[in-house]
């Protein structure tokens, strides 16, 4: 396991991968995901412990450093960049702006931990949400996920998916190629909810 380094001086707020620029905002979630990258020691190949939550002026500085060539920028991180609304708003708008794709990497949980639906918000500003489905159902989904939320968590991130829909262009549905995961199942679902779907592998 990575320990947790909150003194990390060159904390690493944006990170290319390929043609992607990934935007590392908070290393907050409620869940606690058994292959969770924030407990591998490889990671990504980058140190993404924050010794601070960066500002919208943080991230844009980043931002503008790398410039706007990228084919997306990606809201991923070690957490859950929905804990922090406001700022993907504003940073997304940013972008935008650079006519830059935009794509949310995100649990699904928002209904739950922000209260409120945040979906009619992000219209216009988000071109792809890729959600966490995680699993095939709501027990393998807690198992996996061990969720503060328990058993709610999985129609949770399931009314999550299906509302995406109505406001963002393109959804996807992800799990994790992860002992327990029934992949087939868990892409039946994926089809019933008529959103793409994806398979992270471990270390991807
Ligand atoms: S939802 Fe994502 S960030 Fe949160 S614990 Fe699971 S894998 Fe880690």
């Amino acid at each position: 396991m990575q320990e947790k380094d909150n003194t990390n001086p060159n904390m690493v707020i944006a990170y290319p991968i390929q043609d992607a620029l990934y935007l590392n905002i908070t290393n907050r979630c409620p869940n606690a995901c058994l292959f969770c990258i924030r407990e591998t020691t490889g990671g990504v190949g980058y140190n993404l412990w924050l010794n601070h939550e960066p500002s919208v002026h943080e991230i844009m500085m980043m931002v503008e450093e790398y410039g706007y060539h990228y084919r997306e920028v990606v809201f991923c991180g070690y957490g859950e960049p929905l804990l922090r609304p406001e700022i993907v708003k504003e940073v997304a708008g940013k972008i935008k702006e650079h006519q830059v794709s935009v794509r949310l990497n995100t649990n699904g949980l928002a209904d739950l931990f922000l209260g409120y639906d945040i979906l009619p918000e992000l219209a216009e500003l988000i071109d792809t949400i890729s959600i966490s489905l995680n699993a095939e159902n709501a027990a393998a989904y807690e198992k996996l996920t061990q969720s503060p939320y328990g058993i709610n968590a999985f129609p949770a991130v399931l009314d999550f998916i299906r509302r995406s829909k109505l406001v963002i262009p393109k959804v996807v549905a992800s799990v994790v190629r992860y002992p327990g995961v029934d992949i087939k199942k868990a892409a039946l679902l994926a089809e019933d909810l008529k959103v793409d779907f994806r398979i992270r592998e471990l270390m991807e």
